[in-house]
């Protein structure tokens, strides 16, 4: 039975709260899309939606389908999980979501945090701070589906709610878990539905997760999952557990697909590039999916080991993408690159690999539905962001995902040294 029940607005993000949670001491498990089934063995479960851009009454819908499940489950508080960089425009989704499970759980207040400190994401007075920038000055203003070119979330969140939006301004969050409760019961008294909580810090953080402990709902970016582990833990509901992370052992060989064109995915595969066999796909010159499967499926035949990975790349360098999205469009020539990932990850896994690292978000997404992955158990971090996972799919094994811009120079290879 889940204590802590998540709903994540976009799939990276539903796994960085999920590491967040496991470092904290849940064993957390991530379900992709609502849940149409029994839920997994966790402490936490991190439903992950595709919801931040859909129109809000999809958004909401999903949610509180999302919401239901976690419910049903037994799930005692729920955790609604957006950017750190409160990504969202005037029609939503976050007031919209926040409000319609503020509406569904009975709660009278949530609070609305998306400070995120070790990441340079702060609030005061309400305003949102990326580094030393505040939100509209962070480049977060050019962001080509949610610009955001107000940093007032008061303002923000009110043009999206119904409801009135409250500050829950930085005095008093500094002063502590009674002050902050005390000044929330004020304001739902006075009306206010979701109110935005400054935190500058960690601590901060972790008490507006203690006075929080009895709200039916947090709203929030992946920081403020911090102090919430502890309130389970201070109610004896959740044991002191050093092994969230653990996850079944892996036998079977090893290997990374890469569909990112990012500058630290272009690096990590340079790297690997003089350590492992590495096939590097040329889309531009064979712009066929299963031509590229069929490819790599003759490369791969004598190479898949236990002991190292090999690594299949359909990335190329800014002028071959540009160059491929010219000749077929830029949808088309991302979905082509996809398709191939995904038909020889399915290639990899049916010749034994066990252990699979995927290199970019739309890579990942592509690969998990070919897979047939419908949940993830989080386990330990491989680099910042990036765990290793568990899937019961293909008769169990462990998938990394790693977003475009995240790991080290070394990870392709320093990964399965973990796993
Ligand atoms: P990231 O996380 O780095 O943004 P994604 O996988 O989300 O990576 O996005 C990369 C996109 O680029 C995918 O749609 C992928 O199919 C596409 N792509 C990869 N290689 C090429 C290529 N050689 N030419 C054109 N598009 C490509």
């Amino acid at each position: 039975m889940p204590l802590l029940g998540c709903i994540a607005d976009d799939f990276t993000g539903a796994t960085d709260l999920a590491s967040m949670l496991v470092r904290n001491g849940m064993r957390t498990v991530q379900v992709i899309g609502v849940p149409d089934g029994p839920l997994p063995e966790a402490d936490a479960v991190v439903v992950a939606l595709k919801s931040r851009t859909i129109p809000p009454a999809e958004a909401v819908a999903q949610s509180l389908a999302a919401c239901e499940a976690l419910l049903a489950a037994g799930a005692r508080q729920v955790l609604h999980k957006y950017c750190s960089t409160f990504d969202s425009t005037d029609a939503g989704n976050i007031g919209p979501v926040a409000e319609a499970l503020l509406d569904r759980l009975q709660g009278s207040v949530a609070i609305a945090c998306p400070a995120f400190p070790t990441n340079g994401r702060t609030v005061f007075q309400g305003h949102l701070f990326v580094g030393q920038a505040l939100l509209s000055e962070s480049g977060m203003q050019d962001h080509p589906l949610t610009p955001m070119t107000d940093p007032n979330l008061v303002r923000v969140l009110a043009r999206q709610s119904a409801g009135s939006v409250g500050l829950l301004p930085f005095a008093v969050v500094e002063a502590g878990e009674a002050a902050i409760r005390r000044e929330l019961a004020r304001l739902s008294e006075w009306g206010k539905r979701l109110v935005v909580a400054d935190a500058v810090t960690d601590a901060h953080l972790v008490a507006l997760g203690a006075a929080c402990a009895q709200h039916p709902l947090i709203t929030g970016g992946s920081g403020i999952a911090m102090g919430l582990p502890a309130n389970f833990r201070r109610a004896g509901l959740l044991e002191e557990r050093a092994d969230a992370g653990a996850l079944p052992a892996a036998a079977g060989a090893c290997a990374v697909v890469a569909g990112s064109c990012s500058r630290a995915t272009l690096g990590q595969l340079g790297f690997a590039r003089g350590e492992v066999p590495t096939l590097e796909l040329d889309a531009l010159a064979t712009p066929d999916a299963a031509a590229l499967v069929a490819q790599a499926t003759a490369w791969m035949e004598d190479k898949l080991s236990d002991a190292r990975p090999v690594v299949i790349a359909g990335s190329a360098a800014p002028e071959r993408v540009q160059a491929l999205q010219a000749r077929l469009g830029r949808e088309a020539a991302g979905a082509l690159v996809e398709e191939a990932m995904a038909g020889i990850a399915e290639a990899l896994v049916a010749r034994g690999v066990r252990r699979l690292l995927v290199a970019g978000g739309e890579t990942s997404g592509a690969v998990v539905q070919r897979l047939g992955v419908r949940s993830l158990r989080i386990g330990a971090e491989i680099d910042p962001g990036v765990p290793w996972c568990w899937t019961d799919a293909q008769g169990g094994m462990r998938l990394a995902l790693k977003s475009g811009n995240f790991g080290g120079r070394d990870m392709f290879v320093r990964a399965f040294e973990h796993g």
